[in-house]
């Protein structure tokens, strides 16, 4: 049997798949409002581990359909690396039907183009990228180390080979200054991506305020919750998105919703206006604290 290095993070719907931890915490750590990774120093866990790792949990777990690579950006080992894995999991798991992975785009672009088809192929189909933001300003504060442009071409790149993205918008994350460009550029982003699921999470500072305020590199002045209801509004009304999977329902999130675009874009925004109307002005969210 085996025990997981902690601590374990994956998206929500990867709840019930099999999870394997090829990499232990995230190769670049840096992001100003993350601090899933803080205490773990990155690493590549070596293969005879994983090997044994894959075998004890497919017995576990013999009817898994999912199995997800975790830490924090597994994709950033080498198609060499991520080969192996993806055939002892298909080997092992003889249900599985789709592995995934959280990625940056860099990590996509680094990868030659057979070589994401290669890793299609052998049942790697979706990549989870926290893009975070579409406003090149705003990446450049928050230390994301990505672009706009480097985030539309990963993805687009990725999408190419076959395997589809699920894309993570941070609502609330440039606080008052930066919300419309926030909202107005992850839009024109987004359009430009169109990938099969989009979720928005909502800024979070479990360390406090004053600890996301040292690390990000501009002036930050929390929203209300009705500001971010505000910025999700002119977000997702400027989504102009074909057959996309919509989700707003992490832990962080003030309003539940949920929907395909574009069939289900009014209803999502009049329920958006309807919390604007009905919550109370100059109210602040509630971080969780770990402190
Ligand atoms: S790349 Fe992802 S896991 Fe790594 S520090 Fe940034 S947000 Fe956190």
């Amino acid at each position: 049997m085996f025990s997981y290095d902690e601590p374990l993070f994956r998206p929500p719907a990867e709840a019930y798949s099999a999870i394997i931890q090829a990499t232990l915490g995230c190769s670049w750590n840096q992001c100003a409002f993350c601090e899933m990774y803080a205490s773990k120093r990155f690493k590549v866990r070596p293969i005879g581990d994983l090997i044994a790792e894959i075998e004890a949990l497919s017995r576990a777990f013999p009817d898994a359909r999912k199995v997800f690579l975790a830490d924090g950006d597994a994709f950033v080992l080498s198609a060499g690396n991520l080969l192996p894995i993806l055939q002892n999991i298909n080997r092992c798991f003889g249900r599985v039907q789709r592995v995934s992975a959280y990625s940056m785009p860099r990590h996509i672009l680094s990868k030659t183009d057979d070589e994401l088809r290669t890793l299609r192929e052998n049942g790697l189909k979706l990549l989870y990228i926290g893009i975070e933001t579409g406003d090149d300003e705003l990446l450049s504060l928050i230390n994301k180390g990505e672009t706009s442009q480097s985030s539309i071409d990963g993805i687009r790149k990725a999408h190419d080979a076959g395997i589809d993205t699920s894309i993570m918008i941070i609502n609330g994350l440039g606080g008052k200054q930066f919300s419309h460009q926030h909202a107005v550029n992850s839009a024109r982003v987004i359009n430009r991506i169109n990938p099969k699921f989009l979720s928005t999470l909502t800024l979070s500072m479990p360390y406090g305020e004053s600890h996301f305020r040292s690390r990000f590199q501009g002036e930050y002045y929390p929203l209300t919750v009705v500001e971010l209801f505000e910025e999700l509004r002119l977000f997702l009304g400027l989504a102009e998105l074909n057959n996309v999977i919509y989700r707003s329902n992490h832990v962080s999130n003030n309003l539940i919703l949920g929907g395909t675009f574009p069939k289900d874009k009014e209803s999502i925004l009049d329920q958006i206006d309807r919390a604007i109307e009905e919550s109370p002005r100059g109210q602040y969210p509630v971080s969780p604290s770990i402190l």
